[in-house]
């Protein structure tokens, strides 16, 4: 799914409903450049400049969490991996395969609109948006806030990545593919 295409809140009803492990290469990268090992200190400038961590880093990141005890019993969630054709085929060559995939269609007028009125609540962390889902009150309007990625232009370049991304991984898949179709 694209950017504010809900993928994030699927993923949490799905890992809540099946008992999965919630991978998401997002968080564990984040969680290593804040932690300053040696796979956050060769990402953190990838991922400062929006650009994709190389592949090798990424995949034994992802192949290690994959082999813990949590894992293999509960089974898991991939978010944000693969994200590239090589990173698709490293999974297959370790016959790593998904039982489903599920892709997330959104169109890109809504997609647009969804980021660019996104607001955020520093104080409770809830996300609003200014038309679909206003703050209950004037005290919290006050102190709503924009991601500096939630631009027009920059939602459109996002935009333009994921789909360069998702071509790339499609294929790989083509044969488990779900795809759900959701207008906001
Ligand atoms: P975004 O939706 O902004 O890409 P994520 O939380 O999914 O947010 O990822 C944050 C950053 O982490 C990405 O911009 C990229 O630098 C890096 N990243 C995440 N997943 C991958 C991946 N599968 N391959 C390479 N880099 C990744």
């Amino acid at each position: 799914g694209a950017p504010a295409s809900g993928k994030g809140t699927q993923c949490r009803m799905i890992v809540e409903k099946y008992g999965l492990v919630h991978i998401s290469t997002g968080d564990l990268l984040r969680a290593e450049v804040s932690s300053g090992t040696d796979i956050g200190k060769k990402a953190k400038e990838y991922m400062d400049n929006g650009m994709l961590v190389p592949d090798q880093v990424v995949t034994d990141m992802v192949v290690s969490r994959l082999s813990q005890p949590d894992v293999r019993e509960r089974g898991w969630l991939l978010d944000g991996y693969p994200r590239s054709y090589a990173q698709a085929q490293s999974l297959e060559s370790m016959k790593i395969r998904p039982d489903i995939f599920i892709l997330l269609e959104v169109p890109d007028d809504n997609l647009i609109d969804r980021c660019v009125g996104r607001r955020l609540d520093p104080v409770t962390g809830k996300i609003y948006h200014v038309k679909n889902f206003p703050p209950e009150n004037e005290e919290i309007s006050a102190r709503l806030t924009t991601r500096s990625d939630d631009t027009f232009e920059k939602v459109k370049s996002r935009l333009e990545t994921y789909k360069q991304n998702s071509e790339a991984v499609i294929p790989t898949y083509s044969d488990l593919l779900n795809q759900v179709l959701v207008y906001f």
